[in-house]
């Protein structure tokens, strides 16, 4: 049985709580972050921290602890849990006033912490990543504030069940003609050797890959352009892939039906891929 965290305690699953009250069952009023360990280390715990401080300041939350006992925190639940390869989820709510209001609470009204582990062994060595994934166009109907990373994971959710109907692996989201991102990732496309991705802004996540995998390209020469793209354009282009904490690059091959490029996964994002899980267990904590 998992041993997780929740407010100041290490409990087994089983006994970990949470009040009926708490602002993040009952309002989605609550943020999070899911941190990779690989070889039993954390993958750039520092760019979700960051990440994690936006989410609370934007949302005019405070903060449950400092950064030093969050990193323990995650470094306990990886040795008591034993992680070699998986994940941790943190998640962070504006707690329990002990009643329902659509204000806020006041300020003596203290965040709720809760931190769990999700083992996957061989995280890594994923099959999806030597045969690539499919994917489904859908609507946008998410809220506008998308750079805010909160629990409210509905849409993306009805997503995915959407994908999976369709016999797809995930679906891209569409706003005005363009894509926003993945349910659960950031998405992009390979033209003539140039990595497309859409711009930072209040429309799309942003993912803490997305950065990592940037730099390590424009490090090694590679020319990338940060801008939106069409479901069409994708669709023409040579390669297309997503990136998130879980599955570090994952190529797409195959996009609402139409096969991209070859239709098996393309070159760049198998070298990105490469370099991203190189550079990152570098410098894993
Ligand atoms: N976009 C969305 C909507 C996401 O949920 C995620 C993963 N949580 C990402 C992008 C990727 O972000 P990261 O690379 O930080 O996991």
């Amino acid at each position: 049985m998992r041993t997780v965290y929740v407010n100041g305690a290490y409990l087994p699953e089983t006994e970990a709580t949470v009040s009926i009250f708490d602002r993040g069952f009952l309002m989605a009023d609550g943020v999070y972050e899911v941190t990779s360990v690989l070889g039993g280390k954390l993958i750039d715990f520092g760019g979700h921290i960051v990440r994690l401080h936006r989410s609370l300041t934007e949302l005019d939350m405070a903060t449950p602890c400092t950064d030093a006992e969050l990193l323990e925190i995650h470094r306990e639940l990886v040795t008591r849990n034993e992680i070699v390869d998986g994940m941790i989820y943190l998640q962070v709510t504006r707690g329990n006033p002990g009643d329902r209001d659509f204000a806020f609470p006041s300020a003596d009204t203290k965040p709720t912490l809760v931190l769990f582990t999700q083992s996957k062994p061989g995280m890594a060595a994923s099959p999806m990543a030597k045969i690539g994934m499919k994917v489904i166009s859908i609507e946008d109907q998410r809220w506008a504030r998308r750079d805010i990373k909160t629990v409210q994971l509905l849409f993306p959710s009805m997503g995915k069940m959407m994908a999976k109907k369709a016999g797809c692996d995930d679906a891209w989201m569409v706003e005005d003609g363009k894509v926003t991102e993945g349910t659960s990732n950031n998405a992009y496309i390979v033209k003539g050797n140039r990595i497309i991705t859409r711009e930072l802004s209040n429309d799309i996540l942003h993912g803490i890959t997305r950065a990592a995998v940037l730099r390590f390209a424009r490090e090694a020469q590679m020319e990338v352009e940060e801008r939106a793209f069409s479901i069409a354009e994708a669709q023409e282009a040579d390669e297309a892939f997503i990136t998130s904490a879980s599955t570090f690059v994952m190529p797409v091959v195959e996009i609402d039906g139409t096969a991209i490029g070859t239709g098996k996964p393309g070159t760049v994002a198998a070298r990105l891929r490469e370099i991203y899980l190189e550079e990152s267990l570098k410098a894993a904590i």
